[in-house]
């Protein structure tokens, strides 16, 4: 027999993870609600032309990463997994004709994305953003508003001193008289760069700024800067998007190499960081604006703005900072077990505890063909608040209830069972604060 396992760079959540990654989705959903952002769900494979049109051809992302699907249709088009949530969302911004709805349209949605890249800590084929998406404003405010919505997340997801790295990138005006600039600048020393920044040159020079490569540190450091060639337009948008940071007291820091993987962005570029963990693979999330996607996807020219978040590397730094707010809080402990003195009349207990479900109570039957004794014993075990004892007493429509944490036992009525189980159990957790 073979063993199968995850494949590689993929991972099983199991129950207390997937725990702690409901916690952030729920934080997520409750900051989105908030701020007015609605959920959308696209599929999780589009056509790869989606991909490459909208992320860009030059891209690592596309280039190296993308999760080709072999399957070919007969049309000859050819599927992708989904590296990022973006252009599946503008895609269907555009074929659901969403400008003639109220702008700017905010939409969220919070799932898996995939990538082909080489597995390594806080790097995974398969890994989970929140995002959120505000097309159809051209900024600055709103610019400021979703940086400030991650920090927002952030500190409720626990991480207290993520810093904000910003920068602009300019547009379509001012970013091809940058770019010359940049290969003016690189050209001379090109026998100096490392293989893989030799070959971005020409096709997506922008990338050599914030190569993961040790010795492009000293060439970059003295590079042209973007934010020294930005047109007019870019420069007051630039200004402005500060300005309405530091009106709302986010700290942030200026980063003239920032420029993030994927073509589409323009203009405000940022990044989320823990302060003294900036290197290539830790940023916690990251976004910006892409004021040229809509119309490069087939719509109308419309600006847009978003944030993507991701949740795999926000639970390994509370997990690195040994912080407990991993599990949802939700408790998964029964509030009854049924268990019985008669170990061979499980379908009894079935139905009791069925019954109770209907209710709205969390039990569960002892199915198990056990002594009594042993029952109860595994019913303490998974902190279950009451057993029901299910013995002779039916006979006159009664079973014994048993707090287990009270110590005590009483025989109640069959009939009166769920409202003296949802009674003591709210009791219980009122005065108890086992919240
Ligand atoms: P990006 O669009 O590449 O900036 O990705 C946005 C965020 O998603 C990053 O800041 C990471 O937190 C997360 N992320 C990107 N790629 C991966 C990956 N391979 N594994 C885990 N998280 C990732």
């Amino acid at each position: 027999m073979p063993t199968f396992r995850a494949p590689r760079g993929t991972r099983d959540l199991l129950p207390e993870e997937r725990a702690a990654f409901r916690r952030l989705e729920s934080i997520a959903a409750d900051l989105a609600r908030r701020y007015g952002y609605r959920e959308i769900e696209t599929p999780m494979f589009e056509d790869a032309a989606l991909f490459e049109r909208g992320v860009g051809t030059a891209t690592d992302v596309v280039e190296k990463e993308l999760f080709r699907i072999a399957r070919r249709t007969e049309e000859g088009e050819s599927w992708a997994l989904r590296p990022e949530p973006t252009a599946g969302i503008v895609r269907a911004y555009v074929e659901h004709g969403m400008q003639t709805w109220p702008q700017p349209v905010r939409l969220t949605m919070t799932g898996p994305m995939f990538r082909h890249d080489r597995p390594q800590a806080g790097r995974f084929r398969q890994f989970w953003q929140f995002d959120i998406e505000a097309i159809g404003d051209p900024g600055p405010a709103i610019d400021a508003e979703i940086i400030e919505l991650g920090r927002t997340f952030y500190r409720l997801a626990g991480l207290d001193d993520v810093q904000v790295l910003l920068n602009s990138i300019g547009d379509g005006a001012c970013r091809p008289a940058y770019i010359e600039a940049l290969i003016a600048y690189f050209e001379p020393h090109a026998d100096r760069l490392p293989a893989l920044e030799r070959d971005r040159l020409h096709r997506n020079p922008l990338r050599l700024l914030d190569s993961k490569d040790p010795a492009m540190a000293e060439l970059n450091a003295a590079a042209p800067r973007i934010t020294d060639h930005l047109c007019a337009a870019c420069a007051a948008h630039f200004a402005a998007v500060r300005e309405h940071l530091d009106a709302l007291g986010i700290g942030y820091r200026l980063e003239p190499g920032l420029v993030r993987g994927l073509d589409y962005y323009t203009r405000t570029a940022f990044e989320f960081f823990i302060p003294g963990r900036e290197g290539g693979q830790q940023a916690l999330g990251g976004g910006g604006r892409y004021d040229g996607l809509v119309e490069l996807l087939g719509g109308r020219p419309t600006p847009g703005i978003g944030l993507g978040l991701g949740l795999d590397r926000v639970i390994l730094a509370l997990q690195a900072d040994g912080a407990a707010r991993t599990s949802d809080g939700s408790n998964a402990a029964p509030v009854a077990v049924v268990v019985g003195a008669d170990p061979a009349a499980t379908a009894v207990r079935l139905k009791v505890a069925t019954d109770l479900r209907a209710a709205g109570i969390a039990a569960r039957a002892d199915l198990g063909r056990r002594k009594l004794g042993k029952q109860v014993e595994s019913a303490a075990k998974d902190r279950a608040h009451f057993v029901v004892i299910i013995g002779d007493e039916l006979a006159d429509g009664n079973v014994q209830l048993k707090d287990l944490e009270a110590g005590s036992q009483q025989l109640v009525a069959l009939d009166d069972l769920a409202r003296k189980l949802v009674s003591g159990d709210r009791t219980h957790r009122h005065g108890g604060g086992d919240l």
